[in-house]
């Protein structure tokens, strides 16, 4: 894959990310939120976002070839960006915690998944911090 300098292409691949992303959160059933993220929540994605920015983020050789792609990050793995093929590396820990106040949700574990354009960011909420999004 080449990198793109042409601006529209660039959008048009960029919008054909997002609906590829779109439909792989569809098919897997992972529930998205689009609406209100919360301050702790968008502060953490802040964090992500700036790692992938200053290239601190550990991302997957198959998103490092030009333009944009589905891609998914998880909060409890920090600074790691898997393409859809690589997610089994975001799997949940043996013992998850919330990825809010980092209690052990028991066997309440909500899985929230917030989508930012192409990237899907998955979140893990115990009953206490999951409110209805
Ligand atoms: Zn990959
Ligand atoms: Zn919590």
């Amino acid at each position: 894959m080449t990198r793109i300098t042409d601006p529209a292409a660039f959008a048009d691949q960029h919008q054909a990310a997002v609906s590829h992303l779109d439909r792989i959160l569809d098919r897997t059933g992972m529930g998205m939120t689009l609406g209100t993220v919360e301050p702790w929540l968008s502060d953490r994605i802040d964090d992500l976002l700036k790692a992938i920015d200053n290239g601190q983020a550990e991302t997957c050789p198959h998103l490092s070839a030009g333009g944009p792609s589905p891609c998914f990050a998880a909060l409890w793995r920090p600074g790691r960006i898997a393409c859809p093929a690589c997610t089994s590396s975001l799997e949940l820990d043996q013992d998850p915690r919330c990825s809010r106040c980092g209690t052990d949700p028991g066997e309440q574990i909500g899985l929230r998944t917030v989508q930012l354009a192409n990237l899907a960011v998955l979140v893990i909420e115990c009953d206490t911090c999951y409110a209805p999004h």
